[in-house]
């Protein structure tokens, strides 16, 4: 199943080319703030289903065109990130990442969940002299059953399903928080395909291009951390709830964005986004003023 967040905070099932609104049989108000309907929704699957599964039976859907989606969960408790995550992408890095800096040694850091945006919102630039802002296609990992110390036996039960993430970063050695936290820094989307949609996760192909131009092209067998032992990795240090989000980090061939270039992710059977680049206002601040070594 494939589950949306569409115009100002309605929930849908998205079924070929319409979409379902399940809102009211989530129970959730779309004015209501903080918006968790998703969060809800993801925790409560189970008992919703049967129900959004007649909807999709019994009822037309709505032409997908006529909605404008939005980022599938836009107030997760946490955003997880793997770095250095697939052998290519910490070769491009440099000599200096050695083995003990993948993600197998390093672990993982927070991204803030303020940074999120969705398929229909552009990548906002922040305008920093002289730094490069780089793309990172990655596969997001949707929690849905939560938990403390799960074992990587049992991590595959607690992943409610697959989207796709960029984790934009401004290169720099300034703290990793920082660099990736600005806002539209982390697109999430175009909806949520559920894991029993995706038929093997460890075997996905990912590919990022810019401009129609191929940057980046991975498949998820790559990993050096595999999906199973991120969740159970994340999972020894803090609690998952369910609707965090885990970014697994980029294969090789990150590179610049610049305003007004179209970067479209894609992941096989999980979705496309299509995302425009433009330079904002906000941004600037004297810690950018250093030479980036
Ligand atoms: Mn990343």
């Amino acid at each position: 199943m494939k589950i949306a967040r569409f115009d100002g905070n309605r929930l849908g099932i998205v079924e070929g080319d319409t979409i379902h609104d399940v809102t009211e049989l989530v129970g959730v108000d779309p004015g209501d703030w903080p918006p968790v309907g998703m969060i809800r929704l993801v925790s409560a699957f189970g008992r919703l289903r049967p129900a959004f599964e007649e909807t999709r039976r019994s009822r037309p859907g709505r032409p997908l065109t006529s909605v404008r989606l939005e980022c599938p969960i836009d107030w997760p408790n946490k955003i997880i990130a793997f770095p250095a995550n697939y052998h290519e992408h910490v070769a491009e890095m440099g000599a200096g990442l050695v083995s003990t800096f993948t993600a197998t040694g390093q672990g993982f850091f927070l991204k803030a969940t303020s940074s999120l945006s969705g398929p229909s919102d552009p990548i906002v630039l922040p305008p920093i002299p002289g730094r490069e802002i780089h793309h990172e296609s990655e596969l997001a990992i949707v929690i849905g059953k939560g938990g403390r110390a799960i074992a990587a036996e049992a991590a595959l039960d607690h992943v409610f399903g697959y989207a796709c993430l960029i984790d934009a970063v401004v290169r720099g050695k300034e703290e990793r928080v920082m660099r990736k936290s600005f806002d539209t820094f982390c697109p999430l989307g175009p909806y949520i395909v559920t894991a029993d949609e995706v038929t093997d996760p460890a075997d996905i192909d990912i590919a990022l291009r810019v401009n129609g131009t191929l940057r980046q092209q991975a498949n998820t067998r790559d990993l050096i951390v595999g999906i199973a032992d991120m969740v159970a990795m994340a999972s020894a240090v803090m609690t998952l709830y369910p609707g965090d989000v885990i970014a697994s980090g980029t294969p090789a061939g990150v590179g610049p964005m610049h305003p007004g270039d179209r970067v479209d992710i894609e992941i096989a059977g999980v979705g496309s986004m299509s995302l425009l680049v433009r330079l904002g206002e906000q941004g600037m601040h004297p810690v950018w003023n250093k030479p980036t070594g």
